[in-house]
Order: structure tokens, then sequence, then C-alpha cells
């Protein structure tokens, strides 16, 4: 079905934007993790999630730090 394919397909975080809140790495633990400056960053384990996994943590990000791109290379609406 044309619905289940992926539409994301690179994610990343704004660092600047980031507050470092955690909230990504609750909700989507396979996705994102706090490095050692305090941002969250991107796992490669992301891919494991599906795209409404990974939307919701992105918007559940209070600065809008979680930018998802599809496979044109635009950054999707959240
Ligand atoms: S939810 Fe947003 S601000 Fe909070 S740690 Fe994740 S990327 Fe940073």
């Amino acid at each position: 079905m044309e619905e289940n394919k992926r539409k994301i397909v690179r994610v990343e975080i704004d660092s600047k934007a980031c507050i470092s809140c955690g909230t990504c790495t609750v909700l989507a633990p396979k996705a994102f993790e706090i490095d050692d400056q305090g941002h969250s960053i991107v796992k490669d384990s992301w891919k494991e999630l599906s795209d409404e996994e990974i939307i919701k943590a992105a918007k559940a990000c209070p600065s809008e730090a979680i930018m998802l791109f599809d496979g044109e290379g635009k950054r999707m609406e959240l």
C-alpha cells in the first residue's frame, strides 16, 4: 500500500535550537540520545521506528529542533 511507504529519509537536529530537555530521548530512545555537549543527536537506529513514531517525537520538541526531510530533500511540515 502506498500509505505504508516511508516518507522520512533523513532526520537532523538543530543543535543551536535544542534546549536539552530530553523529551525526544524519552519518547524515542532508539532515535535520539543526549551527547556529551548536552544536546540531542540522531542515532542510526532511528530507521527502526515508524514515521509516526519519529513525527510524534519531533512534534513534542518544544524548540522545533528536530528536522525531518523527505526523499526530495524538503523539510517536512509537522
Ligand atoms: S526534544 Fe528538542 S529540545 Fe528537547 S532534547 Fe530533543 S531536540 Fe533537544
